[in-house]
């Protein structure tokens, strides 16, 4: 732990401005060994990143990640300035704690600080000491606050083990929901401990109070019939870093400026999403949800909670399917984790002990969620503090439902603008359309929040943090918001204006010219031919496609018309989806794959007998094999649809000649009856066996198309779906490339050509590997048609295939996601 001297702490100091502020912390640092004098202009640099203003008359300025060489020895200076210094408009410092930090040994200092941050009193008295002792009692880092929670009991008989979080990974909402999802897997009771309080294993809310940062090593004990396989299965997820992901302090910085830095009045916060937004100003008000504490019947309460906490159970379940529609899965994980707070028992189980004490449900549920609040809100990794906004945003949904108040989405005005709010809950912001929301502004949050993160994926440009001063801010006047530097520029000259304005054209100018260009083909500079087509699920999916310049779909995801109804679709009902696309696709070719069923996607009216590994199991393929109500009604309908347009059939999941064989005789058997035209038959290569034998596989079909998705997670075994495993199945593993290689050496000897359907074809690093490695087609979702249309015109065949050279040789999926893009 860091010891606080005199030697760090200079008193009574004074500067004209944040700069002479940081200056002054800087030196404190560098006469006590701890930094080389460079890193004063790293500390200045991340302050023009993010403001460091942590409220109540105090700033932690520290430098940036990359420059950790230019620290010595980690460690803090405090330096204070009496008469303070303006940090920012409206936010005057007289506490300039700088931070020289290569490893988490300050965290126990900023544990302090927080608590220091809820106390006026004490902060006041810390500015204006003429004796160092005072501050060094008052932020000697002795910790964070004990735990006042009650710590749940301890446990029969119990196993125990430790494990380290991985550095850089706390404990987290990810990371908790992971390690809490592992958990619920197990019958055993378990329990968490680290820095003196203890946590009930199994309960999000419960584990997020511990506040452990990463590197923690905590101690977990379990009680039950499978307590040993709970703590293996736990160390292993905390190992492997429990999905965590890297999220970014700062979002990417722009490259220029994108206003005049003389700009008049500016307001400075957390740069949270990128861009920059024009507009008139908004202030939003949450609707605020007043509760009474009626007494009630215990059984009638505690109906009404049970209620509450299913619909928004519901409400989360449509907000993650609507966000993963939008900006995907990751994104919408968010409201995941959400789902696992209410199915957190020890919430329940205080809200429901309140209830039964005969009050009201939602004065109970209040009470519950604002204790919690608080108590994660404590927590000294910043990560986990900022998750009581989450709990808060889960906490209010519910109370919404028992208040039974509608949440006034009148709130948000019908004219484009910047809103500027208190805060924003990530459910309010996973509603707002960027159509209408240019930006916003929030007083309180940090860049990892959720808000953020969504904002992020929504390209609205944000700024976090941006303290209270906002909220004084004219209803109504014109902004400039740089969600990139994290400056509000209220009121711009029209010469700023202009600036800016020319600016968002540039940015829109390269969007505008990958739009303009997708009706053309990707042709290579040296004039190699790759054919872009789309991934559609839907019918009126195929007329976006070619609107957004696909030249056909290379994937018919047919589940979609099985899914989410009661019975399966006729066979009338699917001729007339298919007929649908063959005429919006106007000649453009049309790959339909059989229903790919069984794994993650099921369906209701086929009861499937449960199985350990669906993955694994009857699946694709196997499964219309065995189902010939379903196989030829869809053979039909694909054989009639190919009358009325290029069709093609794909068979999914193929990993024997037997199954290939087998679908294709049923096929001909159709298509005889029918009576028409033979079509091209294909397969999706996303089994190892079938790379293996891929010249096999050429000499009995017309083509293959890659599915790297479940290429990947059979090559690597490792489940697509799995959440602690995320970051490592990437498709640019060198062996899922080595696995492509193969399959085109294999196609190219029969003389068939390869597609890529996965993932991995719509990122355009992969673009150019697989068109290097010989794939003639990809397919991809429709967003990412013209950027990678685009990026193939960018370069020579001859340059993709030496890039993909380089790529097969690396060793690590990392290692291929670092060679500089040709
Ligand atoms: C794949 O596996 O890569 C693929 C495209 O199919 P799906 O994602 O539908 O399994
Ligand atoms: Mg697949």
């Amino acid at each position: 732990m860091i010891q606080l001297t005199s030697q760090n702490i200079q008193l009574q100091a004074q500067a004209k401005n944040k700069e002479e502020a940081i200056r002054a912390a800087g030196r404190v640092l560098i006469n006590a060994g701890n930094i080389a004098p460079g890193y004063i202009e790293s500390m200045l640099g991340r302050e023009e990143q993010a403001n460091t203003y942590l409220g109540n008359g105090i700033a932690i300025p520290h430098g940036m990640g990359k420059d950790r060489e230019l620290i010595h020895k980690t460690g803090v200076s405090v330096v204070q300035f009496p008469d303070g210094v303006e940090w920012n408009p409206g936010q005057i410092v007289r506490i300039v704690v700088g931070i020289a930090a290569k490893s988490d040994e300050h965290l126990s200092i900023l544990a302090a600080l927080t608590e220091v941050l809820d106390d006026t009193a004490t902060a006041d008295r810390l500015a204006c000491t003429n004796d160092p002792a005072d501050i060094i009692r008052g932020l000697g880092g002795n910790g964070a606050k004990p735990a006042t929670a009650e710590t749940p009991g301890d446990l029969p008989n119990p196993q125990y083990l430790e494990v380290q979080l991985r550095p850089g990974a706390g404990l987290h909402a990810r990371p908790a929901t992971n390690f809490v999802h592992i958990a619920n897997e197990f019958q055993s009771e378990l329990r968490v401990s680290f820095g003196g309080k203890t946590a009930n294993g199994k309960a999000m809310a419960s584990l997020l109070k511990l506040g452990a940062q990463g590197g923690a090593t905590l101690h977990l004990s379990a009680s039950g019939p499978d307590a040993d396989a709970v703590l293996a299965a736990l160390k292993e997820g905390v190992e492997s870093g429990l999905g965590d992901e890297d999220e970014k302090e700062t979002p990417v910085i722009a490259e220029r400026a994108s206003v005049p830095e003389s700009s008049g009045r500016a307001i400075g916060g957390v740069a949270a999403s990128p861009g920059l937004a024009i507009g008139r100003l908004h202030h939003f008000r949450a609707d605020h949800i007043v509760v009474k504490d009626t007494p009630g019947d215990p059984d009638v309460e505690w109906g009404k909670f049970r209620d509450a906490i299913e619909s928004a159970k519901g409400q989360l379940e449509d907000v993650y399917d609507s966000m993963k529609a939008r900006v995907g899965k990751n994104e919408a994980s968010i409201f995941r984790a959400h789902l696992a707070f209410l199915a957190d028992a020890e919430l329940a189980g205080e809200a429901t002990a309140l209830i039964e004490a005969r009050h009201s449900a939602a004065w109970s549920w209040q009470q519950t969620i604002e204790r919690r609040v608080a108590e994660v809100r404590q927590a000294s990794d910043h990560h986990i503090a900022a998750r009581a906004a989450d709990l808060h945003d889960v906490g209010q949904r519910v109370l919404r439902l028992l208040a039974e108040t509608e949440h006034s989405e009148a709130a948000l005005p019908d004219q484009p603008c910047i809103l500027i709010a208190a805060d924003l809950t990530p459910s309010d912001t996973a509603k707002l359309d960027p159509q209408r929301i240019l930006g916003f502004v929030t007083v309180a949050g940090g860049p990892t929040s959720h808000t953020a993160i969504i904002a992020r994926s929504l390209d609205i440009p944000a700024i976090v943090g941006a303290g209270a001063a906002v909220l004084e801010l004219t209803e109504g006047i014109t902004c400039i918001l740089d969600g990139t530097s994290g400056s509000l520029y209220t009121e711009p000259s029209a010469a700023e204006l202009e600036s800016a304005r020319a600016f968002q054209v540039d940015m829109q100018r390269q969007r505008d010219e990958e739009n303009f260009a997708r009706y053309q083909p990707a042709l290579m500079t040296d004039g190699h031919r790759i054919e872009v087509v789309a991934n559609i699920g839907k019918a009126a999916e195929a007329a976006t496609a070619v609107d957004a310049g696909a030249e056909g779909v290379g994937l018919l995801r047919t589940e979609f018309l099985f899914l989410e109804r009661n019975t399966p679709p006729t066979e009338d009902d699917q001729f007339e989806a298919y007929s649908e696309m063959t005429r919006a696709l106007n000649g453009l070719p049309l790959i339909i794959r059989t229903l790919d069923i069984g794994g993650d996607k099921v369906v209701p009216y086929l009861p499937q007998p449960k199985e350990d590994n669906p993955f694994l199991g009857v699946r694709g393929i196997r499964l219309c094999l065995r189902k010939p109500e379903l196989f030829l009604p869809q053979l039909r309908a694909i054989f009639r649809a190919s009358v009325t347009g290029p069709v093609k059939i794909m068979f999914p999941m193929i990993a024997t000649l037997e199954d290939l064989r087998a679908a294709k005789e049923v096929a001909e058997q159709v298509r005889a009856e029918l009576g028409v035209p033979p079509v091209e038959i294909g397969i999706m290569v996303e089994v190892p066996s079938t790379v293996v034998m891929a010249a096999e596989f050429a000499q009995e079909c017309d083509f293959f198309s890659i599915g790297t998705n479940d290429l990947t997670q059979y090559v690597l075994a490792m489940d697509r779906m799995h959440a602690a495993l995320a970051k490592q199945v990437d498709g640019l593993h060198p062996a899922v490339l080595r696995m492509i290689e193969q399959t085109v050496r294999g196609a190219e000897s029969a003389g068939k050509w390869v597609g890529v359907c996965g993932g991995v074809a719509g990122d355009p690093r992969g673009a150019v590997i697989l068109a290097g490695l010989g794939v003639t087609e990809l397919s991809m979702s429709i967003p990412s048609i013209a950027a990678v249309k685009a990026h193939l015109r960018g370069i020579s065949h001859a340059k993709a295939k030496a890039f993909a050279k380089q790529a097969l040789a690396c060793k690590t999926a990392n290692e291929v996601r670092a060679l500089p893009l040709p």
